[in-house]
């Protein structure tokens, strides 16, 4: 089986391979099976290749994403609507509120095959840089009290 090794792409390729199964909710490791069971739901293992998928929890991340990318952004724009032009309650009833819950609803599936492409991309890569992200979290912790003890000595 000629197979891609996911986890070793870099940079462009890697966030395209993860867009070209996540999105489309195919395998994150073969791109040919079907990652979910249901709308929502993920299937236990790949039928192609026998990815568990036990790795994933995407948990609430693909609302929390809906929210940040879709609906907010759009209550923005719907509040646009509101202010520039002044419609009828009933106009926001029958546009804004299905709008609002029809691509929160639909963004949900693509979402969460995003994050478990990726979670599955970047597995390898977070063991390695495990060590990194601490360093850099003490560093900004020791400029932040650093700057701290410098401000109360100001005072
Ligand atoms: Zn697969």
């Amino acid at each position: 089986m000629d197979m891609i090794n996911a986890r070793e792409l870099e940079g462009s390729d890697r966030l395209r391979w993860i867009g070209a199964t996540g999105l489309k909710g195919r395998c994150p490791r073969c791109a040919k099976g079907k990652m979910f069971a249901s709308w929502l739901k993920l299937a236990d293992r790949c039928r192609r290749c026998d990815l568990d998928y036990g790795y994933a929890t995407p948990d609430d991340g693909p609302a929390f994403f809906a929210l940040c990318f879709i609906t907010f952004p759009l209550i923005f724009f719907v509040m646009w609507v509101e202010l520039s032009f002044e419609p009828p309650f009933w106009v926001h009833i029958l546009t804004s509120g299905p709008l609002m819950v029809a691509s929160c609803v639909l963004s949900l599936r693509p979402l969460k095959g995003w994050l478990v492409a990726s979670q599955y991309v970047n597995m390898a890569q977070e063991a390695g840089t495990e060590a990194l992200f601490d360093e850099l979290d003490r560093g900004r912790a020791g400029e932040l009290e650093s700057r701290r003890t410098r401000h109360e000595q100001a005072d």
